[in-house]
């Protein structure tokens, strides 16, 4: 039996078209931006370390040079190098507009329709649109990807600015339960993608949670709390929801060193997936290096953890992975790592189950 195609579950194919004027901050970008001022950047960032070829800068330097790009065929072509060419990539979306950091180039309609222009080229790519309950249009757009266009899935990136259970998402969730459709959620700490406006505008969108004493960045990380998506599964029982990248890295490393720790964001994540049996995680930007694939392992071969051996799913964070690593590392190098047979439980069994393919 020919083995089913890999299942790259977690990548973006992001434009800058679609990236605030004002991220990740004005005077970068704005300099970044321009011909000029890239050269300049770049000049700045290879001579900070003549010695070493690979140092962070030039990770940063390769982000950048990404992230620039404006087309997302060119970032799909760029990734799908580093992958069999039968592989399926999920392509989550992002709705930048109402996170306080300005105008993006284009509308998020605009967005969404060079994807979906791009997935008739290639239907290997499986789209994900993203809600934010801020946008008047959420529940048309919603209509007209998922049910009309049947897109993939829906993502959800709470840091920038909305909870979970907000009940203006009520729509999207009945109809995802209903058609089986996955919900792809942004679930670590200190994400740099947050809410950027007003303090006040932010202790608007918080309310009672919000912290004087905490910078905007951790107030976010409020929005991000899995324990916000117990209370939506709970709701939505059938609904499959996914807590990607697993609390993140660093999250990871602690777990390692205290492994019982109940306030670690991963054992609140794997806690939760025994609560709720359509709760999954992805590894996607986590588990790459050395400790995390420990880690990883661990979580897919330990007894203990068998109930969520199906629920863990390969997925590379293409192009955001750049600022640490390259997409061969996760594409090849996890394999090696991790060994062809559980790496193709996560890349292709794993997600069929969750995608409902
Ligand atoms: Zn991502």
């Amino acid at each position: 039996m020919k083995a089913k195609p890999i299942i790259n579950a977690h990548m973006h194919l992001l434009s800058n078209y679609d990236i605030p004027v004002g991220f990740p901050n004005k005077a970068i970008s704005k300099i970044a931006n321009t011909k000029v001022g890239y050269a300049l950047l770049k000049g700045i960032l290879h001579n900070a370390n003549p010695f070493k070829k690979s140092d962070s800068l030039d990770k940063l330097l390769t982000f950048v040079k990404a992230s620039r790009i404006g087309s997302e065929k060119e970032l799909f072509e760029d990734v799908a190098k580093y992958y069999p060419s039968d592989t399926c990539f999920v392509a989550l979306t992002m709705n930048m507009h109402h996170m306080g950091a300005g105008r993006c180039k284009r509308t998020y309609y605009e967005g969404l329709k060079a994807l979906d222009e791009l997935r008739d080229v290639y239907p290997r790519i499986l789209p994900f649109y993203m809600a934010d309950c801020r946008d008047e249009n959420m529940n048309s757009f919603f209509d007209h990807f998922l049910l009309q266009k049947a897109w993939t899935g829906v993502k959800a990136y709470p840091p920038l600015g909305t909870f979970p259970q907000d009940e203006r998402y009520n729509y999207v969730y009945e109809k995802c339960q209903e058609l089986g459709i996955p919900i792809m959620a942004h679930c670590t700490y200190g994400s740099p993608v947050h809410f950027k406006g007003k303090k006040k505008e932010l202790k608007k969108l918080l309310g009672s949670q919000y912290d004087k004493k905490l910078s905007k960045k951790d107030n976010c990380s409020k929005f991000t709390n899995p324990l916000n998506w117990a209370i939506v599964a709970k709701r939505y029982p059938d609904l499959k929801i996914c807590l990607a990248h697993a609390g993140g890295s660093e999250q990871w490393k602690e777990w390692l060193s205290r492994p019982g720790d109940k306030d670690n964001l991963l054992n609140e994540i794997i806690e939760i997936m025994r609560e709720y049996p359509n709760i999954y995680t992805d590894i996607s930007f986590t588990a790459n290096k050395d400790f995390a694939v420990d880690v990883l392992y661990t979580l897919l071969t330990e007894p203990k953890f068998k109930f969520i051996h199906n629920r863990i799913l390969f997925g590379s964070d293409w192009y955001m992975n750049l600022t640490e690593t390259t997409e061969a590392e996760w594409s090849i190098g996890l394999k090696r790592k991790l060994g062809v047979k559980l790496f193709n439980k996560i890349a292709r069994e794993n997600p069929y189950k969750y995608l409902n393919l």
